[in-house]
């Protein structure tokens, strides 16, 4: 089986299509399973201070949630919810809370802020010149490392985004990547293996396939994940992503129920 675990909606503020459209899509791609991902609201700054066209408001994730469920129940596809989470330390009590209060089947954690700076935003793009790449690089895996040590996450999402423009530091990431991945282990984490980056100037699935390798050496599960934001988008890549982990090794993919996995053969 297949299973497209990142897709995100128009309640987002920054995707297009309704639920139904992105199922519509799964099920002629044949996908077996899919799950909802939409950004979970900005948590960590005050609501006033929370820019629109990021994610949803808290007063719209009840909504996001009760959507989700109403759309599982007629579908042809199965449908999990999730949500992707955004990682900012010194925030984890107001995560863990937001968390609980839904029957969330799982849980996807990002890094897209360092210190504030949105790094996958091409509007923000400057940012880079302001670092030493390597320097980057250690700081943003070291969030990561952060982040699936937090308990609150179940994936890891796009584990090496911070190529996605193609900055690249000079020398191998064999030993960042070793870190990583070992620290994954100790958390109990999935490796997300996410098709966006092919769509971006890196050109590459996240993460590369060094990480991905690492991953398999340690026994870390993945999921694969599309990061849809049109509905066209659904399932796009996941073929690429499975010839990618077939070759790293993998047989199995993790699926989740209500915060627990299993792991299924994939096809
Ligand atoms: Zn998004
Ligand atoms: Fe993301
Ligand atoms: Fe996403
Ligand atoms: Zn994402």
């Amino acid at each position: 089986m297949t299973a497209d675990y990142h897709i995100h909606t128009k309640m987002c503020g920054h995707a297009t299509g309704e639920l139904e459209e992105y199922l519509a899509v799964a099920a002629k791609q044949g996908l077996a399973e899919i799950g909802f991902s939409d950004h979970l609201p900005l948590y960590f700054l005050p609501p006033e201070r929370r820019p629109a066209g990021y994610a949803m408001t808290e007063a719209e994730l009840c909504g996001y949630v009760d959507a989700v469920l109403r759309v599982r129940e007629n579908s042809p596809v199965l449908v999990k919810l999730g949500v992707e989470a955004d990682f900012v330390p010194g925030y984890e009590a107001q995560l863990k809370k937001l968390l609980e209060a839904y029957p969330f089947d799982y849980v996807i954690g990002s890094v897209h802020f360092i210190d504030g700076w949105s790094f996958d935003n091409h509007e923000e793009i400057g940012g880079y010149s302001r670092w030493d790449i390597g320097e980057l690089y250690e700081r943003y895996f070291a969030l990561v490392r952060q982040a699936a040590l937090s308990g609150l996450f179940d994936i890891m999402a796009h584990p090496d985004l911070i190529k996605k423009f193609n900055y690249m530091p000079p020398g191998d990431l064999t030993q960042l990547y070793e870190e990583t991945v070992l620290t994954f282990k100790k958390a109990g984490v999935c490796v997300e293996v996410n098709t966006a980056g092919l769509r971006c100037p890196v050109r590459e699935i996240y993460p590369a396939p060094g990480f991905l390798a690492a991953a398999y050496r340690h026994g870390l599960p993945v999921t694969l994940g599309s990061d849809a934001h049109h509905p066209q988008i659904t399932g796009a890549g996941l073929d690429r992503a499975v010839a990618l982990i077939k070759t790293t090794g993998y047989l199995e993919i993790a699926t989740f129920e209500r915060r627990s996995r299993t792991l299924r053969n994939v096809d």
